[in-house]
């Protein structure tokens, strides 16, 4: 089957507006899962005509305030279960928090191909928070900003450049 992308992250973090800025935009929604169209929680999409499918493993969280840790690691473990390559996103801004810490140590375990993306880099300077995630030890940086649509072509090229 095509390979799959699985989002990771704790809460908040912006994976859903990544999510939905990939499928709406810079890929080409295939087909939605009957029954999640809604929840948008796979989509199938394209990039410079690779093919594969992406998952928000955030996608079914009822209410960000509710997530607990537990959930958390429900969720990166899905990602490892399911993902080929796996983006593990974070708060740019915000730097490191004890969330991250724990699901950076699932995804180290795993052996799985990751890409730490900082998100919410609004702007073309980026700040020292981003520097200090080099510490969780991921094979790849990325720095975006999914809200405003920066950095997503160079992270998309990254992703592909695994299949
Ligand atoms: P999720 O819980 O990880 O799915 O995060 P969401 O996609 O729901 O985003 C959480 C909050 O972060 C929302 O208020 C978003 O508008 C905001 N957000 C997401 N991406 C960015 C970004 O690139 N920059 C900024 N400034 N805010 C963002
Ligand atoms: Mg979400």
């Amino acid at each position: 089957g095509r390979p799959v992308v699985a989002i990771v992250g704790r809460p908040n973090v912006g994976k859903s507006t990544l999510f939905n800025k990939l499928a709406g935009k810079r890929i080409a929604i295939v087909e939605d899962k009957p029954g999640v169209t809604r929840d948008r929680i796979y989509a199938e999409g394209e990039w410079l005509n690779k093919h594969f499918t992406m998952i928000d493993t955030g996608g079914i969280e009822p209410d960000t305030e509710d997530i607990i840790l537990s959930q958390m690691r429900r969720q990166a473990e899905m990602a490892i279960e399911t993902g080929d390559v796996i983006l593990f996103i974070v708060d740019g801004k915000a730097g490191i928090t004890p969330a991250d810490r724990e699901i950076a140590q699932m995804l180290r375990k795993s052996k799985k191909k990751v890409i730490l993306v900082c998100n919410k880099i609004d702007t073309h300077l980026t700040p020292d928070t981003v520097y200090e995630f080099y510490e969780l030890g991921m094979d790849e940086l990325a720095v975006i900003s999914a809200g405003q649509g920066l950095g997503l072509g160079d992270l998309l090229d990254m992703v592909i450049a695994h299949f």
